[in-house]
């Protein structure tokens, strides 16, 4: 068999642009129209198999944590990789998101692969793609457009992400 590699992923943005939903979609292939809130942070695993090992990825929902400042840092601790994600129809949750990406850059682990997702991509949109696409190319980001509704384009965000990690290193080996 393979050696498989644990990786943590913390997710983040504004309430209601759909974090859990897409750590549901992604791990349970469930939607809910109606999803309930997330109180406190959560994770749900997920294994992707590559040519040479697998990934097992331990995602984290922060269950609207993220407001209290001061448990921020905690919460993405040890992560190697950050979903900053926003709704592509409310504008404001992208400033929103930006500002995630900008403390995430400052005070974060400089490996922590950081990833911005524009969500609901099945609605009528507010945001122009092109302006976040730039933003993120000066950025050195990723950007992704998702539907955790109908499943677009979430599986590939992980996969992507996965391929960004480095190669494991023996210790980081579990059986
Ligand atoms: P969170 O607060 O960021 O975790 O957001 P939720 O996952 O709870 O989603 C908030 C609301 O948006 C719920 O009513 C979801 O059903 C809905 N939602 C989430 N993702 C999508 C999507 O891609 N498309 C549509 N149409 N609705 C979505």
């Amino acid at each position: 068999s393979i050696p498989t590699v644990q990786k943590k992923i913390v997710l983040l943005g504004q309430s209601s642009v759909g974090k859990s939903s897409l750590v549901s979609q992604f791990c349970k292939s469930e939607f809910f129209e109606n999803q309930e809130p997330t109180i406190g942070p959560v994770f749900l695993s997920k294994e992707l198999e590559f040519s040479t090992h697998k990934v097992s990825l331990q995602i984290w929902d922060t269950g609207g944590q993220e407001k209290y400042a001061n448990l921020s840092p905690l919460f993405y601790r040890n992560a190697a990789a950050a979903l900053v994600v926003f709704d592509l129809n409310k504008e404001c949750t992208l400033n929103k998101a930006k500002e995630k990406i900008q403390a995430l850059s400052t005070y974060g682990d400089p490996n922590m692969v950081i990833t911005l997702v524009g969500n609901k991509c099945d609605l009528e949109r507010q945001v122009n793609s092109e302006k976040v696409k730039e933003y993120c190319e000066e950025n050195g980001i990723m950007y992704f457009e998702t539907s955790a509704k109908t499943g677009n384009g979430v599986e590939g965000v992980f996969q992507q992400i996965s391929r960004k990690f480095k190669l494991p290193k023996k210790e980081d080996f579990y059986q």
